[in-house]
């Protein structure tokens, strides 16, 4: 790859953690001058002010990048090439990153309309939720449908399914799949109006504007709205003007071939106190409902959302929650949420009795069911276990899964039956405990950062085609509680 290329893949890793509008100021004509053997990556920038802005401020990050995407470099170098000053022989920074950028943009100014509060706890506007996406959204029988149809509206905005009513209990995953489907219309299409609003919303902004005489700015902004997800439609009942401004608002979108969302506790047909223009209208697409989950999606979802806190638990607790949190998923996030917060509190690995506290907690006329096995367990609580917290519990551990002795893993032994072992060691104790390459060195014989960094990326890159690796490292990890 040459240094052009790879220096362009740099500045795309820094992406996430620089400002584009710092990365356009400060890397705008910069390139790579060289990559010596000893890993020493000099950069070329055009000013000397650039290259002290560069040095003070963003050398670890760009050595972090660079780092990532080519482990033999070992440190940066800024340097002043006058030539590069206004040329084009360096990395033009914002055409490079225009459509990315764009984006990014986009999304996060979508971001910033979104719940920000004044003082006063006022919200002035709501906004898209990256964490909801089609993808992370636990497909099973009770949804399929629903979710199908998501998938095809961010296909094709405004085509068949439009408009598109979702309808479900509370806590069934409405809102979630509604702005799923802002996030990936935004996905393909970054330059399309999408807009969030719950009707609670809509109403509060048409009282508003009508008590300021605001009417006509109030339809302007939506009319430039090329997807329009309104949430929680029942809270229209009664509120007769803000329906007949959101009929007004949905026909003309409607047609202008403008896609539209709908969410609802209860089918169009059953929303009393609703215009029947409105009601009629609503049902003119698709409509379709979402279930309660059964057992099996239950878990699904719980390990779905474990893994996504990084939250190893034993399949036994899982079992348990999914048996006795059974109407709404909500709820089997929010025990998810306590059973983890406890974990970190008391640094203890959670028990069947301590997870039915939890329950009864949220629920206090709850009777906790299982097997008579479980409900044992219930009423005599176990010894608690407690978790690893420092690199020696995961020294201990794997050496314990392995076989092996302590000084096996930190001594100097080379054999595969080891060195597999250390690795891994070096591994779980950056993931788990997000301690430095040099800790982690000395914590394991005084090794050199490198071999650390080696190590920790060698079984990342294992992992993702060595099953039984994944296998041993998740039992270590269940071991080790985190
Ligand atoms: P509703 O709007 O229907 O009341 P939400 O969309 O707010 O429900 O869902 C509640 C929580 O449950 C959210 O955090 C959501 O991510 C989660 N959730 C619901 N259903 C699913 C599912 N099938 N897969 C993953 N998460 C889900
Ligand atoms: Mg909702």
């Amino acid at each position: 790859m040459s240094h052009q290329n790879f220096w362009v893949d740099v500045l795309r890793e820094l992406q996430s953690v620089i400002k584009r509008a710092n990365l356009v100021t400060w890397f705008k004509d910069t390139t790579i001058k060289s990559i010596s053997d000893a890993g020493v990556m000099t950069i070329a920038v055009p000013t000397d002010f650039a290259r002290r802005w560069l040095d003070e401020k963003y050398k670890n990050k760009v050595l972090t990048a660079a780092g990532k995407l080519d482990m033999r470099v070992t440190s940066i170098h800024f340097e002043v090439d006058g030539k590069l000053a206004g040329s084009d022989l360096g990395v033009d920074v914002k055409k490079t990153f225009s459509t990315q950028f764009e984006k990014k943009v986009r999304k996060v100014r979508n971001e910033n309309q979104v719940s920000v509060s004044r003082p006063g706890g006022k919200i002035i506007s709501r906004m898209l939720n990256q964490r909801y996406d089609l993808d992370n959204f636990v497909v099973s029988h009770e949804n399929r449908l629903a979710h199908a149809a998501c998938e095809a509206v961010v296909k094709v905005p405004g085509g068949i399914y439009n408009p598109l009513f979702i309808y479900g209990e509370v806590g069934m995953g409405k809102t979630h799949l509604l702005q799923a489907v802002g996030n990936g219309i935004l996905d393909n299409q970054p330059d399309l109006v999408v807009k969030y609003i719950t009707a609670e919303r809509f109403v509060t902004e048409v009282v508003e504007a009508i008590g300021r005489r605001h009417m006509k700015s109030f339809k302007e902004k939506f009319r430039n709205v090329d997807c329009l997800l309104i949430d929680d439609v029942q809270f229209f009942a009664r509120k007769s003007s803000s329906q007949q401004e959101f009929f007004h608002t949905f026909n003309e979108l409607y047609e202008a071939g403008k896609q539209i969302v709908i969410t609802s506790d209860c089918p169009p047909s059953e929303l009393d106190d609703l215009d029947e223009r409105l009601k009629s209208r609503f049902a003119m697409g698709m409509v379709v409902e979402l279930h309660a989950p059964d057992f099996e999606a239950r878990m699904a979802i719980l390990k779905r959302k474990a893994l996504e806190q990084q939250l190893v638990l034993d399949p036994e607790i899982l079992d348990f929650i999914a048996n006795n949190v059974t109407a709404n998923v909500r709820v089997l996030e929010g025990v998810l949420k306590q059973v983890a917060a406890e974990m970190n509190l008391f640094n203890a690995l959670p028990t069947i009795s301590s997870v039915a506290k939890i329950i009864q907690r949220i629920n206090r006329a709850h009777q906790i069911v299982g097997s008579e096995e479980v409900l044992h367990k219930v009423n005599n609580p176990m010894p608690v276990r407690k978790r690893a917290v420092s690199s020696d519990d995961i020294i201990e551990l794997v050496a314990d899964y392995f076989n092996l002795r302590i000084e096996d893993l930190t001594g100097q032994c080379r054999q595969k039956t080891v060195m597999l072992p250390r690795q891994i060691c070096m591994y779980l104790i950056k993931k788990e405990l997000g301690y430095s390459y040099e800790e982690i060195g000395k914590g394991l014989g005084n090794r050199n950062h490198t071999t650390v960094m080696h190590s920790y990326r060698k079984v990342s890159k294992m992992i993702e085609s060595d099953v039984n690796l994944l296998k041993d490292l998740n039992s270590i990890k269940r071991d080790l509680a985190r």
